[in-house]
């Protein structure tokens, strides 16, 4: 009985003969399925496939809401227009434009008049005022050539000397800065000159001047810095006439990101 089970009967070969049909059968049938039937059905797959969509959406949804409430004034600077009317340039990740940093225009009741026609916020019109007079009197005629000026006024002095002296934007900026990028809007920003020698106003050989060696000497002590330097990291040509004074915690706020900068 056992051997009958076991050993070669007249079923054996039918089962292995079944088996292997089979196995060569599996992929036939597999195959003879038309395609359309073997995926999902088809209610299935369209819920699937805009379930992953919406979810991306309202994804990418979030993140743009996120980083425009971060990080709203590089995007601006990224995506809007450029920020000077007749300008092409843009500003930088830092916020520079052509080199220069932005400032806020300084408002008429903050600002006090420190010479005929010139202003400045109080705590710098009283230091300028200390510095001129030391200067004076240790007999250095030291003159104010410019202190505040408003966006318009910068706007003539970019663009209308820019096409007077048939400069190109970057050339121009170099030695001006755009409307709503001057220190001068801030109302801590002067020019300063030497009355003996007027030939040098508002050119590098000032830094050859009694008035600029005292400079050298003494602005600190009345909070007033030179803002560009020579090679200053920020582009700007040499101005050893441009001072900006950061004695208070107002000033020092405007031009963090200039003294950063130049770090
Ligand atoms: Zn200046």
């Amino acid at each position: 009985m056992v051997a009958r089970l076991l050993g070669p009967g007249p079923f054996a070969p039918t089962i292995a003969a079944k088996l292997e049909t089979r196995a060569v059968a599996r992929p036939a049938v597999r195959d003879d399925i038309p395609v359309a039937r073997r995926t999902l059905n088809p209610a299935l797959r369209r819920r699937r496939g805009w379930r992953p969509v919406l979810g991306t959406a309202v994804v990418l949804l979030a993140l743009g809401v996120g980083l425009v409430l971060v990080f709203p004034g590089p995007l601006r600077r990224l995506l809007g227009p450029p920020p000077v009317q007749g300008l092409s340039a843009r500003q930088g990740i830092d916020g520079r434009l052509l080199g220069h940093f932005p400032y806020a225009e300084a408002k008429a009741i903050a600002l006090v008049e420190v010479a005929p026609g010139q202003s400045l916020r109080r705590e710098a019109a009283q230091a300028l005022r200390a510095l001129l007079q030391d200067a004076a009197g240790s007999g250095v005629d030291l003159r104010l050539l410019s202190a505040f000026r408003s966006e318009a006024l910068q706007k003539h002095l970019f663009f209308d000397v820019k096409a007077a002296r048939n400069q190109s934007a970057e050339e121009r900026a170099r030695v001006s800065a755009p409307p709503g990028f001057s220190e001068h809007s801030t109302g801590y920003a002067v020019d300063l000159g030497d009355g003996s020698r007027p030939q040098t106003n508002l050119s590098a050989n000032f830094d050859q001047t009694p008035a600029f060696h005292w400079l050298k000497q003494n602005a600190n002590r009345y909070h007033f810095q030179l803002s560009f330097p020579l090679n200053n990291r920020q582009g700007v040509s040499y101005e050893p006439w441009h001072w900006r004074f950061e004695g208070s915690a107002d000033a020092l706020r405007q031009f963090e990101a200039a003294q950063r900068f130049n770090r």
